[in-house]
């Protein structure tokens, strides 16, 4: 056994209180997983400075200086402050606590020297760091200068003597004891050479001990380098053994339904983008294993004709077809698309949500148990036990960010013999490295272009002082036909503040677009389902031709004719929710706008937000931007769930090293997929470590 192996509880200067700590607070109970605590950030003891460097109101500063002073100072409201004086050669400056009192006043001492760390107040002349960190400067620490460690601690981490001072001498203690042979190497020699790697017992001293920048460089790279590898080696390994493993129903071939529509009822000529997307499908279905794809295409590129021609091979092959929408209104917004455009060849599609009721859900529940029904279009209440396909080849699901990755489970059991193919639509565009981490284990397909003849929506910033000039556009667009959305932002902590914002905006409206020449629809979160239902479908029918609304308004729903979408406060939406609401207009022939509203005060952010938004059209460009601003947890709501959660790599900033761990981890699977060549030994041993861990391993080998 190896010491990485051991008990955190045994290790000198852990014992049972301390190691309990670590359990709860952080998980870890051995030492292997204790190495993988990184310092969040080090204080850089080659670069002390002096009180005096400390020149403008919120410059960091790192010194070394003795407590002169320390008193406890209770003010107004029963409130106490603990303020501590310290001074070095150049100077004096005053710490200062508000909170955890209790837990720092044990720790000053007067006349004892301190390494301090804080962000500096200026007041006049007079300095102070509010809740600064510090530690008491040993002796040892003096003989050379080095980079410290700093740990991210909790109250109770701290409470038992955690610090970043004590984890530093526990792992003072650890590395003593262990050797290159605790870490083989895992990579493959010529990746090692070729990326110039350090070792992984090397990467593991010098993250939490550099002797130089270089040093933690060097370390930060390779763990870096292996977050992002094995991530990507696990998901390609599991997604080609479960493509040889996971039978499908082979398409093989291209029959009369597909013929037929494809050369005599296709109502437009295919973009290369669509034609080459409906390859790979073709291709996919057509192999002999399951396909789990997923089509990403912008709002408006045509995704719902790949649908369509995909369910048609399926018919030509002798199965059904489903197509699951998230909400009934897109579910019944599809049933019709795709109805009309089947309705010269005859074939019936069956409608399923959760209103279609009595008689006619039963007669729809036989034909598809019977094979009578060869479509199926609806909403989850597809996917519910009592819902039975006789023989489903191929389900479709739209917008997949609302479904789980359970929902597509059930799917996979609708067909008890071989589960169907899988194909995600989605109009969220995905930057392209959010989509290797979220998304490895499915193939993608991506509609990177318009239909012809389409106009760019003309997107506008104004400002307040603008709104008469808005007002005025707005109904020079009625006159002319169209509709207009004016969307309001809805935030949950302000949603009392934000309902105030939309009733208030609608009534200043009003006198501006009065009954009956003018109708107006309002619609947002705290009405019934039923009442937003019928106030969208009256918008949608064209009796009413603005829509006042939150953000509540559907993600897929199409009215061609509505041509302007105004977005009030608009720097408080996100990029990418700026830029699908933009999409719900610019679906008709007419020329269409975007008009952002905002204040005349807008901070970096907002102002990048909205010049990115007037630049570019481009989804995939403005998602991308969008990571840039928020950082992967926020996009894709998947902080929590830890999916882009690295310790070290940052998707967004590490992109080199992103994509090189990418591009080995695919030469290797590429080239040998059972990783059986000596030379990727290694990298077998290591994954089957990884694997074992996650209990895959005995399903998969
Ligand atoms: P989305 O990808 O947003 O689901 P749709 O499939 O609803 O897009 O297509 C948007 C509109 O573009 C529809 O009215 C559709 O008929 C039309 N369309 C799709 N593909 C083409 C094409 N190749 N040429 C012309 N119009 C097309
Ligand atoms: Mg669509």
């Amino acid at each position: 056994m190896s010491f990485l192996d051991s008990e955190l509880v045994f290790i000198k200067g852990v014992g049972t209180v301390k190691a309990d700590a670590l359990k709860t607070e952080l998980g870890v109970t051995h030492v292997r997983d204790f190495l993988q605590i990184f310092p969040y950030r080090y204080i850089d003891k080659t670069k002390v400075q002096k009180i005096s460097e400390a020149r403008a109101d919120g410059d960091v500063l790192l010194f070394i200086a003795k407590l002169v002073h320390v008193e406890k100072i209770t003010g107004k409201f029963n409130k106490s402050r603990l303020v501590a004086l310290v001074k070095d050669d150049t100077g004096f400056i005053e710490l200062v606590w508000f909170q955890k009192i209790k837990y720092v006043e044990p720790l000053l001492v007067e006349g004892q020297e301190y390494v301090i760390y804080g962000r500096v107040n200026l007041y006049g002349s007079k300095k102070s760091i509010p809740h600064p960190e510090f530690e008491a400067l040993i002796a040892e620490a003096n003989i050379r200068p080095s980079y410290d460690p700093v740990y991210s601690s909790t109250e109770k981490l701290d409470r038992v003597g955690l610090d970043s001072k004590v984890r530093r001498k526990i792992l003072h203690f650890i590395f003593e004891r262990l050797t290159p042979s605790d870490f083989p190497e895992n990579l493959p020699t010529h990746l090692v050479q070729s990326l110039k790697l350090c070792s992984r017992l090397e990467a593991l001293q010098w993250v939490h001990f550099p002797a130089s920048d270089q040093q933690r460089n060097l370390a930060q790279n390779r763990i870096k380098f292996e977050e992002f590898f094995w991530l990507q080696v696990e998901l390609l390994f599991t997604k080609q053994v479960k493509r040889q493993q996971l039978k499908g129903a082979a398409f093989e071939i291209i029959g009369h339904y597909f013929k037929e529509f494809y050369d005599r009822h296709l109502p437009f000529s295919l973009t290369n983008a669509q034609k080459r997307v409906i390859k790979e499908i073709r291709a996919d279905m057509g192999s002999g294993a399951q396909m789990n794809r997923l089509l990403q295409g912008d709002v408006g590129s045509g995704k719902t004709i790949v649908a369509l021609l995909s369910m048609l091979m399926a018919a030509d092959n002798g199965y059904q077809a489903c197509l699951m929408a998230p909400t009934e209104i897109l579910a019944s917004q599809h049933f019709k698309a795709l109805s009309e455009l089947l309705l010269p060849m005859g074939i019936e599609i069956g409608f399923l949500t959760g209103s279609v009721k009595g008689k006619k859900r039963v007669e729809v529940l036989e034909k598809l148990e019977s094979g009578g029904l060869l479509f199926l279009v609806g909403t989850h209440a597809l996917i519910e036990d009592h819902v039975v396909f006789q023989n489903l080849g191929l389900a479709i699901i739209d917008e997949q960010h609302k479904f789980g990755v359970a929902q597509r489970s059930k799917l996979w059991q609708k067909n008890r013999k071989t589960p169907p193919h899988i194909l995600v639509m989605t109009a969220t565009p995905i930057p392209r490295t959010l989509a290797m981490t979220l998304y490895g284990d499915l193939e993608v397909s991506v509609i990177d272009e318009l239909p012809p003849g389409r106009k760019e929506i003309k997107t506008i910033h104004k400002t307040e002082g603008h709104r008469p000039e808005m007002i005025r556009f707005l109904k020079e667009q009625i006159a002319l036909g169209r509709q207009v959305y004016i969307v309001y932002p809805l935030i949950e902590e302000s949603e009392q503040l934000d309902l105030q914002n939309l009733q208030e905006g609608y009534e200043r409206l009003l006198p501006h677009f009065p009954a009956p020449e003018f109708q107006i629809s309002v619609v947002h979160g705290r009405m019934k389902p039923q009442d937003k239902e019928s106030e969208m479908q009256r918008f949608v029918r064209g009796t009413t031709q603005i829509m006042v609304a939150t953000t509540v308004i559907e993600v897929g729903v199409n009215v061609p004719n509505a041509s302007v979408m105004v977005i009030e406060n608009s720097e408080r939406f996100g990029l990418s929710q700026l830029h699908q609401l933009r999409g719900r207009v610019g679906r008709g022939a007419e020329q269409s706008f975007c008009i952002l509203m905002t204040g005349y005060k807008l901070s970096q952010e907002a102002k990048f937000k909205m010049s990115t938004m007037v630049r570019t059209n481009n989804g995939f460009e403005i998602a991308e931007a969008d990571l840039q601003l928020r950082g992967p947890g926020e996009i894709t709501g998947t902080r929590q769930s830890g999916v882009v959660d690295f310790k070290l790599l940052n998707i967004v900033k590490d992109l080199k090293i992103v994509n090189a761990a990418r591009y080995y981890a695919e030469e290797i699977i590429t080239n040998d997929p059972l990783l059986e060549k000596p030379e990727n030994l290694p990298v077998r041993n290591h994954l089957s470590n990884i694997l074992a861990k996650k209990k895959d391993w005995g399903r998969i080998s």
